[in-house]
């Protein structure tokens, strides 16, 4: 099938990959010229675990290509996929301009039948905006192509996203008619292990879909968050309280891990977009409120931890002095995306409150780079940053992190002090090894 794809960014790189992966003719847009020439030149300008290797070799097969050129893409495609930011407005809405942009640009550049897929996340009634804005250009043009608007929300995960377009839990299809709806089994059908995973739905109920399913996963973060520091104050275990919860089959073991709040290009802005659209038909959407305010003060709690552990609590600069390293920065291991990441927060308090802050990532030191600047240092080595430091804490959950050398942490250390924003120790074995470890719910040592 022959496709194009706006937006190549974490979303439409992958999907453009994957598609070409299966056979298809793939033409990725971009408006980004700088973006467009590095991938002609074979330059991934995002960090996505087997994602390279896998444009590479369609781009040579001669099945997947980069363009700026609108036109000619669209010209060239039966399937028009929109994958652009859909960033939150001032008032918390989904700003729609990109997506709204790219459906004019399609207008501009039509001369057939196309199918117009809308794959951004994007808020109930936007297929019907597109539709309009469409309409608009052809009726400017003084033509009347037919064409059809399909809701295909994205699921997949950064740092699994290969995996999850290759082999997804499910694919939601929003359609108002069959035609349509046989033409998107077909381009899915690759993919799919068992058919009914492939849901073909009315077009606003897909919209709502991919809302909904970041809003429930964000409301189980914040939910076990608060059963974490509730677990703090009681003396109790909140791994344990995991096992005893999830065992339940109604509720499951997955995303029920305490952290420093959830972070990165979705949740934060799905859910705020979903409490916006809620206020727009005077629907008050109490929950998902909580569920942000839980999540916001949750990113305070590692920064309290270190100061009630270090700092003088009633001084304006309780850390002044003191030397924090911090290990991960990125809102999620195995990506370099530092949208909304927790880090930025708990970094800026520390910063806000006198420490001198050191840290390590293994991908996203770039990112970081453009949001401290020379407010903080930076390594490479995960060892370097903890010579004389005061503490150390962990933010994000990258594997070399699970195993690390304990010895010589607590010989770099200046004091043998651990915040563990991911729980990846056991705190009977930090206490055997001499350290003063708080993780978040389990009983701190200390
Ligand atoms: P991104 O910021 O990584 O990429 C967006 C790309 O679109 C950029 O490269 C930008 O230059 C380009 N662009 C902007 N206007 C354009 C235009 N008119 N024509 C062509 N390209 C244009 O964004 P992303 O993370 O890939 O997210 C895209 C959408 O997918 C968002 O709605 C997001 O909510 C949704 N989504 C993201 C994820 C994720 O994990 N990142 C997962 C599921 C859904």
């Amino acid at each position: 099938m022959k496709i194009c794809i706006f937006g190549a960014g974490y979303v439409g790189l992958v999907a453009a990959a994957c598609f070409a992966e299966s056979g298809n003719s793939v033409i990725a847009v971009d408006v980004d010229k700088s973006r467009i020439d590095g991938l002609k030149e074979g330059i991934i300008p995002i960090y996505e675990p087997g994602l390279k290797e896998m444009i590479l070799r369609n781009q040579a097969e001669g099945r997947l290509s980069f363009t700026t050129e609108m036109t000619e893409a669209v010209q060239a495609s039966l399937v028009c996929f929109i994958a652009v930011g859909t960033p939150p407005g001032e008032d918390g809405s989904a700003d729609l301009k990109y997506v709204l942009g790219v459906a004019r640009n399609i207008g501009q550049a039509m001369n057939g039948y196309k199918i117009i897929v809308d794959k951004s996340t994007v808020p109930v009634g936007t297929a019907d905006k597109v539709r309009e804005a469409v309409k608009a250009e052809l009726a400017s043009r003084n033509v009347a192509f037919e064409f059809d608007v399909v809701s295909n929300p994205e699921f997949l995960k950064e740092g699994a996203a290969i995996d999850d377009f290759m082999k997804p839990d499910r694919v939601v299809i929003g359609t108002d008619n069959v035609r349509t709806a046989e033409i998107m089994k077909e381009l899915y059908d690759p993919y799919m292990r068992k058919q009914n995973r492939l849901i073909v739905m009315d077009i606003r109920s897909a919209e709502m879909t991919k809302y909904a399913a970041n809003a429930m996963l964000a409301t189980r973060i914040s939910f076990m968050n608060q059963i974490a520091n509730l677990c703090d104050c009681m003396g109790a275990d909140v791994s344990a309280v995991r096992e005893g919860i999830g065992s339940d089959s109604r509720i499951g073991y997955d995303f029920l891990f305490p952290g420093p709040g959830y972070g990165g290009s979705c949740f934060p802005k799905d859910v705020k977009a979903l409490i916006k659209t809620a206020e727009e038909c005077s629907y008050d959407f109490l929950l998902l409120k909580a569920v942000e305010d839980v999540n916001e003060r949750q990113k305070e709690v590692l920064a309290d931890k270190l100061i009630t552990a270090l700092g003088s609590p009633d001084e304006e600069q309780p850390l002044t002095g003191r030397t924090v390293a911090c290990w991960g920065l990125s809102f999620k291991p195995r990506t370099d995306d530092m949208r909304e990441a927790p880090a930025i927060t708990i970094i800026e308090r520390l910063l806000a409150a006198g420490a001198t802050v050191r840290a390590h990532d293994p991908e996203a030191l770039k990112e970081a780079k453009k949001h401290f600047g020379d407010r903080i240092e930076y390594s490479t080595n995960q060892y370097a940053i903890l010579e004389n430091a005061d503490a150390l804490t962990i933010i994000t959950d990258w594997s070399e992190y699970r195993n690390p050398d304990f010895d010589r942490i607590k010989s770099a250390l200046k004091s043998p002090l651990v915040i563990d924003g991911r729980n990846l120790y056991k705190p009977d074995r930090m206490a055997a090894a001499g350290f003063r470890y708080l993780p978040l719910g389990r009983c701190g040592v200390g």
